[in-house]
């Protein structure tokens, strides 16, 4: 790192722990913004620091939002008898571009993996729960991706719906198996909602 004046050597240190940006990336994107104008850099940087400032959970689903309740949360139109259950903020954006469900979410941040001591009461199991607490509930559908730890979360859900009277369903396959739902073109997508199955 001798190479580099500190300020050059940190700015470099600070990108290559962005995911997917190797040192090489890094020194990249440090030049360039070294070439930026003065007032596209302060932009970018005010942007990075209001995003983090403004952008909390939703109330309600745990989508990101920059109100107490998400805008799809407030959406009138939207089925509130279904909750689709998804693992991170992400995999809404995906499933909302498939444009095929019109219910609500809830974001779990998270699955049950024991490799990772990350258990049921880490991630927002207890919040759904407590959504089910009224009729207007119908029916559950989990969207947890088809890896391992996606897998047996579907389940350990499924076991704690299902006495309490609420429909539970697993988006279908179709997906491959270690399959990321961010990842998946809209049409598998929708068509995997269509087809789910009653767990
Ligand atoms: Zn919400």
């Amino acid at each position: 790192m001798d190479y580099y004046a500190l300020p050059i050597a940190n700015l470099i240190d600070q990108f290559s722990k962005l995911p997917g940006i190797g040192r090489k990336s890094a020194q990249r994107l440090a030049f360039y913004v070294l070439d930026m104008d003065q007032l596209e850099v302060e932009k970018l940087a005010a942007s990075i620091l209001e995003a983090k400032e403004k952008i909390m959970f939703c109330e309600i689903c745990g989508n990101l939002t920059d109100k107490n309740i998400c805008h799809i949360c407030k959406n009138e139109s939207r089925d509130k008898s279904l909750i689709c259950v998804v693992e991170g903020p992400r995999d809404i954006i995906a499933m909302e571009k498939s444009k095929e469900y019109k219910g609500l979410y809830h974001v779990l941040h998270g699955v049950i993996s024991p490799m990772e001591n990350v258990g049921p009461q880490d991630i927002r199991i207890k919040e759904l729960l407590n959504r089910l607490g009224t009729d207007e509930v119908k029916e559950v559908v989990v969207a947890t991706n088809p890896t391992v730890e996606g897998e047996a979360t579907a389940m350990y859900i499924s076991k704690l719906i299902k006495p309490l009277g609420v429909k539970i369903t697993r988006i279908a396959h179709g997906i491959p198996v270690g399959g990321d739902l961010e990842y998946f073109d809209e049409i598998t997508l929708a068509r995997a909602m269509d087809n789910r199955r009653e767990m």
